[in-house]
Parts: C-alpha cells; structure tokens; sequence
C-alpha cells in the first residue's frame, strides 16, 4: 500500500500532491502526515467512485442495448439472458455504489454529478426491474387461470 502512489490537495493552495511529501513544493506549506494519508484516502474513494458510477452507467447502456437487439432475429435469446442478467445486476450495482460511496462528504463536482448518475441509474433499474417483476407474476398468474 505504501508504494502506490497517492495523491491529495494541498490544504493551503488546492494543487495535487504526494502524501509522502514534507513539504507542499508548490506553495512550501507544511504537510501534516496523518491528514495527508486521511485527504489522500478521501481523495482515491472518490476517484473510484467516479470510475465506478461511470462503469455503472455502461453497463446500464449495455442493458438497454441487449433490450433493442432482443428484437434481432438469432440474437434474441442471446440478447434476452443478457438483458435479464443485467436487470438484476445493475441495481444491486447502484446499491453497492450508494453503500460504499453515496455518504462521502465531497462537494468534487465530477463525485457530485457520479451521484446523480447512480441515483437515477440505479431508480430507473428498479422501476424497470419491479416492472419486469409485475409483468412476469400478471402473465403467468393469468396463464394459470387460462388452464384451469
Ligand atoms: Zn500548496
């Protein structure tokens, strides 16, 4: 762990620098270790929040992707495990994503607009994955009924 680089603001003039360093070699403030490793910390969660909430989002494009190629010939059964797999893994993702990350106390625009994508990403999911739900329990509760 201590061999990655790590980075983090420099409290007295805002420019990026390395945890390890003494001194800020921009501006020569002093950097107090302890709240350099914490900044350096906050700073790689929310770049892996970013990274994440970006991920999330392809994957919910992938989602929709699969849902117009189920209308392919040859492709649709492909295309329908697929779309089925990813309507119950993107919002376990956004749920993950909002656990680990939705309580982090960073005003980094590119965090704030990462939060924006998984919420409604991850709000989308579950109405379409509650909607899926309820279109499946009609049909076949409606289908056991025919053959009674
Ligand atoms: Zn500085």
């Amino acid at each position: 762990m201590a061999s990655d680089l790590r980075v983090f603001p420099c409290p007295a003039c805002g420019e990026t620098i390395n945890s390890m360093a003494v001194q800020c070699p921009f501006c020569s403030a002093a950097v107090d270790p302890a709240a350099a490793e914490a900044a350096a910390d906050a700073l790689s969660k929310v770049n892996q929040a970013c990274s994440d909430a970006s991920y999330l989002r392809i994957v919910a494009t992938c989602m929709l992707g699969f849902l117009v190629l189920r209308y392919i010939p040859f492709l649709g059964g492909t295309a329908t495990i697929g779309f089925l797999g990813l309507l119950f893994a993107v919002p376990i993702m956004a749920v993950r994503w909002w656990v680990r990350f939705g309580s982090l106390p960073s005003a980094d625009p590119e965090f704030v607009q990462a939060r924006k994508i998984v919420l409604s990403v991850g709000a989308t999911s579950i109405v379409f994955l509650l909607a899926v739900v309820a279109l499946i329990v009609f049909f076949v509760t409606r289908g056991l009924q025919n053959h009674r």
